[in-house]
């Protein structure tokens, strides 16, 4: 069969473009804001239905455009911030591309109401499919609503790619806060069917920007850093080195002014923590590098946020600088308050910045093996399962013992991860996993996206024994967990469940299996917690009984054997 040559129509170059633009509802969300910024706006408010999907508004009181500018802003290559190709060197917008608005409107049915001072009258138009189908005088005050309605409704392909709704608004929470971090002085409001998201106040300061979408317990235990050398500006907050992440999500990166993704600065980030955290953990982080637009390179794809950097070298080490030399500081205050009032802003105690590699919590698990280990995992089988023989902790962490004509040698943590993992998934199974109620009932604040979150997922958490109760718009008061992690920091392990469920798009079967595996690796054993020979034994009882005992639920191995045949090859005798 021959393939014809076709020209594509207009309309069919329109939603390929498009689809480079606006790839998902909050990248539209963030075009439209940028837009507003340009305009001179310092007040935007942007409302969603259907995370976006069937409606975004975003109205602003910036310049507003005249009649004639309104008809044709949704064109191809129509933008008022460019003229010719002089002015890219020294343009200061967000947007010039002149893309955004024909984008969006090529995809979706679009109201613009607008209003410029210099006219008597202010604009309506109507699009859907990029053509004008209404245009008409309307009174509104100065400033442009752009109202997106039935996103993709014209592009099915791009429609079944969206994301559970769950995930896109979180997108788009992100989205907006990032926004409103880097732009002091505006008011941002973000609402979804009447309900606030997220509400910036015009004076309202960066710290408690970031506190919007990192949530409260990140951003009020945050260190503020500063550098400035021949090349690069740096300024922002950073975690302290006991309040990390499990990912990297927290880190925020701004250039010149835009949100960018950038691994030199996670790892650059890294590299000034690295002796202080435990593997695994990410410090939280928001950076604002200022440069010489000439040293970077901006990748011109408008969805492409990454930036490439002319000196990496300098700009990593100014990074590593900035975030020790503030850590120097915080350390030294606390030493000047001679180690004495705890509970200051910036530092609660001296360990906290000096305890470095030593987080692994040592605390009591005398609960997990009385009362959680002995307990069989299925009844079918009793105890005694070895013959018991010598048996030996080594280097804290690992359990050596003979078996028959052979060493076996097991991880303490992945063994008990393997077993907590599946006496809690066969608790759950039967709507029975034990709940101990905690005397003290840990508040957790989140952030806006992480809220809707726990709302919808509350009482398949509830069904896992954690009873978790709204307590104000995004805080959340932890009232029990399930007993495996009552000895646990409670709050470090939902916080990582929830930040995981919200980030993740899963299904519900998903979840309830992270949550889990979360609640089990955090539930479980440590390096370095010392165990007695009866515990050991209980352990690897315990682990024996398991269905699946030969890894721990992230599939890491929980034990290996050194044979006779091995310990013969080794000393060159076979
Ligand atoms: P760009 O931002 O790259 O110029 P857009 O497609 O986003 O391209 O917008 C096209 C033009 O429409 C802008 O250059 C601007 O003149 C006008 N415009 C869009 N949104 C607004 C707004 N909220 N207020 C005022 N003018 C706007
Ligand atoms: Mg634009």
């Amino acid at each position: 069969m021959a393939n014809h040559i076709n020209i594509l129509t207009d309309s069919t170059i329109g939603k390929i473009a498009a689809g480079e633009v606006v790839e998902k509802p909050a990248s539209a969300v963030k075009e439209l804001i940028e837009n507003s910024i340009d305009a001179g706006a310092d007040s935007i408010e942007i409302e969603v239905e259907s995370a976006g999907q069937s409606l975004i508004r975003v109205a602003d009181n910036g310049a507003g455009m005249l009649p004639k500018d309104a008809e044709i802003s949704c064109q191809r290559h129509t933008t008022s911030k460019l003229k010719d190709i002089s002015d890219l060197e020294t343009i200061r917008t967000l947007g010039f591309r002149g893309e955004a608005l024909s984008s969006i409107s090529a995809v979706s049915k679009v109201d613009i109401t607008t209003f410029n001072e210099e006219k008597s009258s202010g604009t309506h138009i109507y699009l859907e499919s990029g053509e004008i189908l209404k245009i008409r005088p309307a009174g509104r005050s100065k400033g442009t609503t752009v109202a997106v309605r039935d996103l993709f409704y014209n592009v099915p392909a791009r429609r079944k790619f969206l994301k559970k709704e769950a995930s896109e608004l979180s997108e788009i929470v992100n989205t907006v806060g990032r926004l409103a971090i880097s732009n002091p002085g505006i008011e941002f409001k973000l609402e979804q069917e009447k309900r606030s998201l997220l509400y910036a106040a015009k004076d309202m300061d960066t710290l408690a920007r970031i506190s919007l979408i990192l949530g409260k317990d990140v951003s009020d235990h945050m260190v503020k850093i500063g550098s400035l050398s021949e090349k690069y500006k740096i300024t922002g907050f950073v975690s302290r080195p006991s309040n990390t992440r499990r990912d990297r999500r927290n880190q925020i990166f701004f250039i010149n002014g835009r949100y960018f993704q950038s691994k030199l600065l996670s790892d650059a980030l890294y590299g000034a923590y690295r002796s202080m955290l435990e593997r695994g953990r990410f410090p939280s982080a928001v950076l604002f590098i200022e440069t010489d637009p000439g040293e970077i390179d901006v990748n011109v794809h408008p969805s492409k946020l990454l930036v490439k950097f002319k000196d990496e070298r300098s700009l990593k080490n100014d990074v590593i600088n900035a975030v020790k030399t503030s850590f120097d500081i915080v350390k030294q205050q606390v030493a000047d308050r001679g180690h004495a009032e705890s509970g200051e802003k910036i530092v609660s105690g001296p360990g906290d910045l000096a305890h470095c590699d030593d987080n692994v919590s040592q605390t009591e698990f005398s609960y997990t093996l009385k009362e959680s280990f002995l307990r069989p995992v299925s009844s079918d089988r009793g105890m005694g399962l070895f013959e018991k023989g010598d048996i030996f902790q080594i280097g804290g962490c690992y359990i050596a013992r003979i078996k028959g004509d052979r060493i076996n040698v097991t991880d303490q943590h992945a063994a008990h991860e393997r077993v907590l993992y599946e006496v809690f998934t066969n608790a759950a199974q039967k709507g029975a996993p034990e709940v101990q109620q905690l005397l003290f009932p840990e508040r957790i604040d989140l952030s806006a996206s992480e809220a809707v979150v726990v709302e919808k997922v509350m009482k398949d958490l509830g069904s896992l024994g954690f009873q978790v109760e709204a307590f104000g718009e995004k805080s959340f008061v932890v009232q029990a967990v399930p007993a495996i992690i009552k000895d646990r920091d409670v709050k470090t392990v939902v916080q990582d469940m929830i930040s995981d469920i919200a980030e993740l798009n899963l299904s519900k079967t998903e979840y309830v299996d992270q949550i889990i595996k979360i609640a089990s690796c955090r539930g479980a054993l440590k390096a370095g917690d010392r165990l007695g020979r009866e515990e050991m034994w209980a352990l690897l009882e315990q682990l024996e009984r398991c269905s699946l005992p030969f890894t721990c639920p992230h599939g890491r191995p929980t034990q290996f054997d050194i044979t006779l045949d091995e310990m013969e090859k080794r000393f060159r005798r076979k």
